[in-house]
């Protein structure tokens, strides 16, 4: 079933959803399915997944670093695949312009037609890590946009090669990614909203936001989006702080800001067992005040634990 679909079924309750991340190379998937089991009690109707672009390797070989190009967290349509069929949910694979031409980007949607995943999120993806700004692929796409289209355009029976129009329509559900606190790239937060526009004019049917710790910088996001024309569903994402070190590394690796009274709340705290408890303590304010304020969903960022997430479901679903 489509997100939006789910939405509408839902009549205005909130649903609960996550995303999660695959595993490394090579390890098993029972980890994830053990992290994954706790919380489908609270019976997210969807589960997202996250796809990671290829990057470097170095190896040490015959006394010389050897480089080597590879995704290290390969697998997001197999798993969503083995989600799907095992807890019967709705998957929401990641589909990235970087790392993709645009005949693979194909290849991969034909796969989700097979099977039957009907929602797909549609983003650019990061620059990589050696890389100080988003190159893109040879072949591939420059802006989630264009990627939108591609998807849109088999919605309406159109594939890269006009030699194979078909009569056989795609009928994907678009995902894309909004801003509260504006894109890193972005010149003002005016500018990536209306680029966020032309995402959702070009056949996008929902938002899903990056983590935000100020639900005040949500709740102005999105008046600015409606204000501007932006009419499909807008989803919080949340992420629990976790470690002390999250301090630091969420807002230089995600460009968001952390309100003082947290930033204070997580420094006076003597392990990261206190600071595990102040990350769920602040995410359940912050899920409850949404909640209360009619979001659709609360789609929260596990990073491949859950158990503090199962803390913040029990509180709020
Ligand atoms: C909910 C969510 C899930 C995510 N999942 C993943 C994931 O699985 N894997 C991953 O690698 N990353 C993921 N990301 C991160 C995302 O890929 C990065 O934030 C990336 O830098 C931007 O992606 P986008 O889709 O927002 O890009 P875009 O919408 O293309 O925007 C990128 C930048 O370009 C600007 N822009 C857009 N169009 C134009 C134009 N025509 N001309 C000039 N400027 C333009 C925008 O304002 C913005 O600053 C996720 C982010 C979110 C919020």
């Amino acid at each position: 079933m489509k997100i939006t679909d789910h939405i509408k079924k839902a009549k205005g309750e909130t649903l609960f959803s996550f995303e999660i991340v695959p595993p490394v190379k090579g390890k098993s998937i029972q980890e994830l399915y053990r992290n994954i089991d706790p919380l489908m009690e609270f019976k997210p109707p969807f589960i997202d997944v996250t796809t990671s672009r290829e990057e470097y390797i170095y190896k040490e070989k015959d006394g010389l670093l050897d480089k080597k190009l590879t995704r290290t967290r390969p697998g997001t349509l197999g798993i969503c695949a083995s989600l799907k069929h095992k807890y019967d949910v709705d998957t929401v694979p990641h589909v990235l312009c970087g790392g993709f031409t645009k005949e693979e980007t194909e290849y991969l949607l034909v796969d989700c037609q097979y099977l039957e995943i009907e929602n797909v999120m549609a983003l650019r993806g990061d620059a990589r890590k050696e890389e100080k700004y988003f190159t893109p692929t040879k072949g591939g796409h420059q802006f989630a946009s264009e990627l939108v289209k591609q998807i849109h355009d088999i919605n309406q029976g159109k594939y890269l090669h006009d030699t194979i129009e078909s009569n056989e329509c795609g009928d994907f559900c678009i995902g894309v990614a909004g801003y509260p606190e504006k894109h890193m790239e972005a010149p003002s937060l005016q500018s990536d909203l209306k680029r966020l526009k032309e995402k959702v004019e070009l056949g996008a049917d929902y938002v899903v936001t990056q983590m935000f710790f100020d639900n005040k910088k949500f709740f102005e996001f999105v008046e600015a989006a409606r204000a501007l024309g932006i009419n499909v569903p807008i989803i919080p994402g949340i992420k629990p702080i976790a470690v002390k070190r999250h301090l630091q590394l969420l807002p230089q690796v995600f460009r968001v800001d952390i309100p003082q009274e947290l930033i204070e709340a997580v420094e006076a705290c003597t392990s990261n067992q206190e600071v595990r408890q102040v990350g769920v303590e602040w995410a359940i304010q912050q899920s409850k005040e949404l909640k209360a304020a009619g979001v659709p969903v609360l789609h929260y960022y596990s990073m491949g634990k859950s158990d503090n997430i199962k803390d913040i479901a029990k509180e709020v679903f």
